[in-house]
């Protein structure tokens, strides 16, 4: 008889359980509660859209763009693509729906992304990320915000060892442009020595070369000219406000004049999180500043800056969540007592008590399995609707307890 093939998990995506899934679930409820103390309102977007919105914002040129990205012809014969950021896609709703009005806007919102890319540890294709913007305000307050915000949530996740803030300014475009004509030309200078990588992004997109990982690269890079010489008053000025204000707000940062971030549409400040405890994937948390963006996707010229965090990266830094525990088990010492079982469990959980019942294998040894599973109540059921019937016992739950007795007269009195 031929062997059916079992299906395999498509490669780079991951089945998330038990105490993996704890952790992930933690950080998003920990993204949840602090998005909420900053009053940036939850947003839900689509997970695909029209190639062009990623292929324009990001820029042709990314390794993201011209890489990673998973795009597709639909039945219709449109060329979308399964979005591989965020930030692309608010851009584009904001311009869809007509945001302008609410203008400026707190944004977060998170969910899976999807990248091409070779999975490894904290590299995978199928990926999630929690994510926060603020579209709409100009001002470097914004920009503060939202790090501070970010600083917030890794420490409300216990991640403080081994994590820093790396900031750098890109600049406004006057100051872009100057600093890039400097780059090309020290790069052009030793065209020969770098990588093959590196050589293309010199035509196409030579700042990239600052953040290359190739070793031929780094000592080039190193001694490239640093932005500082070719800031514009304004550009300075902006960024020693967004440095003053996390002072103020005592979040920890160094500068990293290297730091260029991947993506065309970064202006000023740009910033990541990184951690020495994940190896080569060390940046948990990535952004900056990106005024020129909803603009050149032909939307009003709007500012805006924003950020997103790995989550499973996230997952992996925090310390392992405790198992959830029930509030109430119930045991069914005997099967007549099983209908009973049934009325005290929705009791119970009507009441805001999460439940368990255990019914089935031999009745002597369901009340041992009951101490096993270590709820907060246990509660055992061996006949009639009559409370000589119903025992209760107290494991950690002393006020649940209290809860649990009352209900139960109840039951019985009904
Ligand atoms: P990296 O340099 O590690 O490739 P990136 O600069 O491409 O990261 P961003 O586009 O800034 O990453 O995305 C924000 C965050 O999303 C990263 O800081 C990281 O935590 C997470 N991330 C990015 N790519 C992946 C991936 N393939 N798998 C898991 N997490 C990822
Ligand atoms: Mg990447």
């Amino acid at each position: 008889m031929a062997r059916i093939e079992t299906p395999k998990r498509i490669r780079g995506t991951q089945d998330i359980f038990g105490d993996e899934q704890r952790r992930f679930a933690t950080v998003l409820d920990t993204f949840e509660r602090v998005r909420r103390l900053y009053c940036f309102q939850r947003l839900e977007i689509p997970i695909f859209e029209a190639t062009g919105v990623f292929a324009r914002s990001m820029g042709e040129t990314s390794d993201v763009v011209s890489k990673e990205m998973y795009t597709f012809e639909d039945r219709g014969g449109d060329s979308l693509t399964l979005r591989p950021e965020f930030t692309a896609g608010i851009a584009r709703a904001y311009i869809t729906e007509g945001w302008q009005q609410y203008a400026p806007l707190k944004l977060a919102t998170s969910g899976p992304v999807f990248r091409y890319e070779r999975p490894q540890k904290g590299r995978f294709r199928q990926f999630h990320q929690v994510d926060a913007e603020i579209i709409g305000a100009a001002e470097p307050a914004a920009d503060v915000e939202l790090l501070v915000l970010a600083d917030q949530l890794l420490k409300e996740l216990g991640i403080t060892e081994g994590v820093t803030l790396q900031l750098n300014t890109l600049g406004d475009a006057e100051t872009r442009d100057a600093w890039r004509t400097a780059l090309v030309a020290h790069f052009e200078a030793h065209r020969d020595a770098l990588s093959e990588d590196s050589q293309v992004r010199l035509d196409k997109n030579p700042m990239r070369i600052l953040d290359s990982k190739d070793p031929r690269d780094r000592p080039i890079a190193d001694s490239a000219p640093d932005i500082d010489a070719y800031l514009t008053e304004e550009a300075a000025a902006f960024f020693k406000a967004v440095t003053d204000g996390l002072d103020a707000a005592g979040v920890q940062w160094t500068r990293n004049s290297r730091l260029v971030r991947g993506l065309d549409y970064y202006r000023h400040t740009a910033f990541e999180f990184v951690t020495d405890r994940l190896g080569a994937q060390g940046t948990v948390l990535a952004g900056g500043r990106y005024d020129g963006l909803i603009g050149s996707l032909g939307g009003p010229e709007t500012p805006g800056v924003g950020w997103a965090a790995g989550v499973e990266r996230l997952a992996m830094l925090i310390e392992e969540p405790a198992a959830e525990q029930a509030d109430v088990i119930l045991v069914i010492e005997e099967d007549s007592a099983l209908n009973t079982g049934f009325r005290a469990l929705k009791l119970f959980r009507e009441n805001g008590l999460s439940a368990e019942m255990i019914a089935s294998g031999s009745p002597r040894k369901r009340y041992d399995k009951a101490v096993k599973v270590r709820a907060k109540v246990i509660v055992s059921i061996r006949g009639d609707e009559d409370s000589s019937n119903i025992s209760t016992r107290a494991d950690t739950g002393v006020q649940e307890h209290e809860q649990v007795k009352e209900l139960i007269l109840r039951l019985v009195d009904a």
